[in-house]
């Protein structure tokens, strides 16, 4: 592990030991549940935690280095809490995440803001490098990505108690020609069964009725395990949790998604019908020079296989416009498979090139200005065919989990129904019964917008 401890007048603390520490957890629900784990670790070290930048003594900032935009606004909230040590009662900044692994020696060369850094590998020795910092010293911890929490690391959930992330691997052992993950996170780690099922006990103990899976590929779990057992097994096993109602998989991956896996989907009541699986494009070409493998066809015959089995499944994914060499004909071959498969949720991202991943280097990279215009034409097709989607589902009766009021109302509820994650797909609005968060019920859908519906609770009986 490279471990080097910068001491310098300008980061020395002072006499008054930090006590309350605050932390913000940029990037995606894999990043989220890293925050909680630091968290849980720093709680169970004696800090009090807050959500109020304006009263930490220190500020953890958990970055997302992942592509371009999602550096820039890990780098500018770097910045911007800074400011706390002019203004508020922060003393001390922690830099810590996918950013700090990829340019962590950088970042602390240009930013003497900062009072320690760790990567993705040590998060779990947080409580002992704010110990450092309080005893004056710069501490930075940038090893091998090597940490996999098991079930005995403590962990704060703050997603709401009902609805929690459960990270069943680490890393990532494909290599697509675009993404620093591998090299980011390491290798792709399946958790134990064992350890994954105790940490699922202890969230529904605390509340936990829809546990939502998740890693970098989802359906490779367990293939790194000579001998142990897959992702059927395991949503079999967190199946027999009385407390769980729903079992929701992200980030699948065509090429590990097995036929027992559809088997499972399609069988085991308390999987959602809902398959998240980026395929990132649909050229054959395309998806050859991203390192993804000929796999336009495999695509098509899975999705069929997966509305074969499941007629009602909502399915969503994520591509990659401007790719190197991307020509319009390539382009035109995405716009037609969004078209001819209508997804229920898609995101769309303008290729980044991403300093040391190999398409980086490839010559034929596409002007800014073709990506924007091809990822405008790219959503607007998808948006309209959400909306229609959306619009269909109008006079549908469908079982939803109340996430808790509007943020924009407290006199709105939002809901989510079995074809919906939190955060990334839209919402169901409620606005003629009040229901407490976590509240499993029956809504009819009356309204179906761009990205959310709006419904109504019923009873029993089909009334409002
Ligand atoms: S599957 Fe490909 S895009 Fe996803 S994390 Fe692994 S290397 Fe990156």
């Amino acid at each position: 592990m490279a471990e080097r401890e910068a001491l310098s007048s300008k980061h020395q603390i002072g006499a008054k030991a930090i006590k309350t520490v605050g932390l913000i957890s940029l990037g995606c629900a894999k990043n989220l549940v890293d925050s909680e784990i630091m968290l849980g670790s720093l709680k169970k070290a004696g800090y009090d935690i807050t959500d109020a930048a304006w009263e930490a003594d220190a500020i953890i900032i958990n970055t997302c280095g992942f592509i371009g935009p999602a550096k820039e606004e890990s780098i500018d909230t770097i910045l911007e809490m800074a400011e706390y040590k002019k203004s508020g009662r922060c003393r001390a900044l922690i830099v810590t995440g996918c950013l700090s692994q990829r340019y962590g020696w950088e970042l602390l060369e240009e930013m003497p803001e900062i009072d320690a850094m760790l990567g993705t590998g040590q998060l779990d020795q947080l409580p002992q490098v704010l110990e450092k910092v309080n005893q004056g010293q710069r501490p930075v911890l940038l090893g091998q990505p090597q940490f996999d929490y098991d079930a005995g690391a403590p962990r704060l959930v703050t997603t709401g108690s009902h609805s929690v992330y459960l990270k069943i691997a680490e890393g990532c052992s494909h290599r697509c020609a675009y993404c620093m993950i591998p090299a980011i996170r390491g290798p792709y780690r399946s958790r134990s069964m064992e350890s994954i099922i105790t940490e699922a006990e202890e969230l529904v103990k605390q509340g936990a009725k829809e546990l939502i899976l998740i890693a970098q590929d989802t359906s490779a779990y367990g293939k790194d395990r000579p001998g142990s057992p897959g992702l059927p097994e395991l949503l079999r096993e967190l199946a027999k949790l009385s407390g769980v109602h729903w079992l929701r998989v992200l980030y699948t991956y065509p090429t590990t998604f097995s036929e027992g896996l559809i088997e499972e989907f399609s069988t085991n009541p308390k999987v959602c019908h809902y398959v998240d699986i980026p395929l990132q494009h649909a050229s054959n070409d395309v998806l050859v020079r991203m390192g993804r493998g000929p796999v336009a066809d495999l695509q098509r015959r899975l999705i069929g296989r997966l509305r074969e089995a499941m007629p009602d499944v909502a399915l969503r994914s994520s591509f990659i416009v401007g790719f190197p060499g991307e020509t319009e004909r390539e382009f035109q071959e995405l716009l037609d498979f969004l078209e001819e498969i209508r997804f229920d949720h898609v995101g769309i991202f303008p290729y980044s090139q991403e300093e040391g991943s190999p398409a980086a280097e490839f010559l034929d990279q596409i002007p800014e200005e073709v990506k924007e215009e091809r990822l405008q034409r790219a959503m607007l097709l998808q948006q309209r065919i959400t909306e229609e989607k959306n619009r269909a589902r109008v006079g549908e009766v469908l079982d939803v989990l109340i996430d808790g009021p509007s943020p924009e109302t407290d006199l709105v509820l939002t809901a989510r129904s079995k074809y919906q994650a939190p955060e990334v797909d839209g919402v169901i609005y409620i606005g003629n019964r009040w229901l407490p968060r976590g509240t499993l019920t029956k809504v009819r859908i009356i309204e179906g917008h761009t990205y959310d519906l709006v419904g109504e609770v019923i009873d029993e009986s089909g009334d409002p």
